[in-house]
């Protein structure tokens, strides 16, 4: 990653015709002048850093001022010459570039490792909102020392490094939308964190890169003579590349194996007008079958961060399976450069209309440093951390103020994002003018009306149903003031509930020695203290009934899927098998009223929640008046499980969700039925 300065002119001059070489290399000159005699760990003079940073940054097309100000980005700090001496030779503008980044710096080595990451979190950020190209040079000088942090001797040091840039500069490029360098930053994270499971990916991925490059290759040129027959000729194809890292995520949180990921084709189509986009989408679907539920039409409805495209899954070339993105050339700026592609790229015209973008963004981003700022509890701090890692989403008050929720938050956490009273009184709410119950998951652009009684009040399974880390934590707060009675009532009903999901037979039915191991395990004086502390949420149901039962007789080893949020809370390290996960087998019985429809209803949401069914057989109770359906499914790990039992119960009509603890259905053969299918 090491670039001389001949290399980031003659990269600049492709998308800036007018650079001026001169002052470009008079920057260049006095860099490496001041830092004359320097060396780097990995043994090269210092200059060639700034060089690199300057480098990376012409790959985001930046003006000329953010290329001189990363030349000299680190003068101030780390040479004899002052801020003055940067601001006599190169003026007012790349002095107050190169002062930003020194400050960010500063930030760093004042505080200890917690404080100073949120310092330096929020310092990014208000700066930020002072000038975008301050980021990005920082950006930029991250990328590179990440690429050369092998150089560093002492573990530890490199360790330090790799969590701070994945916990706050990987989410700060996230947000400003800049994939590529996002992308880069993660692939060396993850090689310095994990770099047993980086190998072990990468060997994978090297072996199956030939075929794979060969299938995409026929893919796009299928598709081209394809859009051609349909007088499509402006556009390009271009197959996209997965990081390591993201392959090595949804190993981990959708449990899939290695292949499954790797060998899903991406291919990206780019063409003029939105019209287009349509065209080809048209072209796609009639010549190759669509996969299922796999057309998303973010055009229609972008993401709450702006990104726009259409994205299919068609079974392709040889019946690959491959995911295709639409979009217009600005999306595609966009979706590449992120916040850049506004501040560097826009017209006059479209200045404006970019600006308010931007301003979007920042908005956002002072509403989380103003949380921060009242916060005293640090715990709360991490969890405000974790919530920055997720998508957001964004919803409407009845009056149009805007509520920016994590990912599938529902409405209760609507509820107690407006305001911590709404929250505990919340009894229903009116989504886009219908009704809805509480547990309803929101997505942007929902207009939320809640509805409040005054004998409504929050309890305890809210906290096992909401997203954001703020709604627990009110909602906690909340259940501390109830009284003793009220708790053990709700930790005995959470317990018993939670117990007979599993197909157990609830609280009653355990044993004193069952019991006594509960008390133990989480210290407590006796089963009602228990029962209050699972009921006011100071003990985890889950780990409560992880403790009750082996994990087998639950559902598998469940995997870990929470990577990042365990480097936050600062364990050293997570294990995460890499071997293709486990498949079991479940069976259900599923008590329903008798009504037409009701088993594809189910077997609708079985699916949606990409759940194989192996088996179903249905039997007519109560001379016909309700039904009982049996389904045997393929469960990949317990959280597919419990959104699976969620689901099932939100089908109306549907009475009961059991789950039969047997072998029975472990004897159904998976291959067998296949060829049952097949044939
Ligand atoms: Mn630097």
């Amino acid at each position: 990653m090491n670039h001389s300065i001949e290399e980031v002119i003659k990269a600049a001059k492709i998308y800036l015709p007018n650079l001026n070489e001169r002052r470009l290399y008079r920057a260049y000159e006095f860099a490496a002048r001041a830092h004359e005699g320097q060396i780097r760990k990995e043994g090269s003079p210092y200059i060639v850093h700034p060089v690199s940073a300057a480098y990376i940054l012409t790959g985001l097309r930046v003006d000329e001022d953010t290329l001189i100000g990363a030349l000299l980005h680190d003068v101030p700090e780390d040479t004899t010459y002052t801020l003055e001496d940067i601001e006599k030779n190169f003026g007012k503008k790349i002095a107050f570039l190169v002062e930003g980044i020194t400050k960010l710096s500063k930030v760093h080595y004042r505080h200890n490792m917690e404080e100073r990451q949120i310092e330096s979190l929020k310092k990014m950020f208000i700066h930020s909102a002072q000038d975008i190209r301050i980021i990005l040079i920082k950006l930029a000088d991250r990328l590179h020392n990440m690429s050369t942090i092998g150089a560093i001797p002492k573990p530890e040091k490199r360790t330090r490094i790799a969590k701070e840039t994945l916990e706050i500069y990987v989410p700060i490029a996230n947000l400003l939308g800049i994939w590529e360098l996002k992308g880069q930053l993660e692939d060396l994270c993850f090689k310095t964190l994990l770099p047993e499971e980086f190998e072990h990916i990468e060997e994978l991925a090297k072996e199956s890169a030939l075929s794979h490059s060969d299938i995409v290759k026929r893919s796009i040129s299928q598709v081209k003579r394809m859009l051609a027959a349909n007088h499509l000729y402006d556009f390009e194809i271009e197959g996209r590349k997965k990081t390591l890292y993201s392959i090595y995520r949804k190993m981990v949180n959708k449990g899939r194996s290695f292949h499954e990921i790797y060998d899903l084709i991406g291919i990206r189509v780019i063409v003029d007008d939105i019209g287009e986009c349509y065209q080809v989408l048209g072209v796609l679907h009639q010549n190759y079958t669509p996969k299922l539920g796999r057309l998303k039409d973010y055009i229609a409805i972008p993401k709450s961060n702006g990104y726009q495209s259409i994205h299919t899954t068609i079974f392709g070339v040889d019946g690959a399976l491959s995911e295709f993105q639409i979009r217009t050339k600005e999306m595609h700026l966009e979706s590449e450069y992120g916040v850049a592609a506004h501040y560097f790229y826009t017209n006059e015209k479209d200045k404006k209309k970019s600006f308010k973008k931007m301003q979007k963004k920042a908005g956002w981003v002072k509403k989380i440093l103003e949380v921060q700022r009242n916060a005293q509890n640090s715990h709360y701090l991490d969890d405000l951390k974790l919530d920055i890692f997720q998508d957001r989403i964004f919803v409407f008050t009845p009056k149009g103020d805007v509520i920016d929720l994590p990912k599938d938050a529902n409405i209760i956490d609507m509820a107690f994002h407006v305001h911590s009273d709404l929250g505990r009184r919340a009894a229903g709410a009116l989504l886009n003018g219908t009704k809805e119950s509480l547990n309803t998951t929101l997505k942007t652009g929902d207009v939320v009306e809640i509805i409040t009684s005054e004998e409504s009040q929050a309890k305890i399974e809210w906290l096992y149903s909401v997203h954001a880390n703020l709604s627990k934590h009110r909602i906690k707060e909340f259940l501390k003031t109830l009284s003793t009675e009220k708790s053990i009532e709700s930790g005995w009903r959470i317990l018993d509930s939670r117990i007979k999901v599993y197909g157990y037979k609830g609280v009653n039915f355990l044993s004193e020695e069952q019991k006594n191991k509960l008390i133990e395990k989480f210290l407590q004086k006796n089963w009602d203290l228990l029962l209050c502390n699972l009921g006011n949420g100071n003990i985890n149901v889950n780990d409560a009934i992880a403790e009750l039962f082996s994990k087998s007789e639950l559902i598998g080893e469940e995997i870990n899927t929470d990577y990042m949020k365990a480097y936050v809370e600062g364990s050293d390290r997570v294990h995460v098998s890499i071997a293709p996960p486990k498949i079991h087998k479940v069976h259900l019985k599923i008590e329903t009223i008798n009504r037409v429809g009701m088993l594809r209803d189910i077997s609708d949401v079985i699916a949606g929640n990409g759940v194989n069914i192996l088996k179903i057989s249905t039997m007519i109770l109560n001379e016909g008046s309700s039904s009982e359906l049996e389904f045997f499914l393929e469960i990949r790990n317990i959280n597919q499980y419990e959104n699976l039992v969620y689901a099932i119960h939100e089908v109306p009509g549907v009475l009961k969700v059991n789950r039969v603890q047997s072998d029975e259905s472990a004897q159904i053969n998976s291959n067998d039925f296949h060829k049952e299918l097949s044939q």
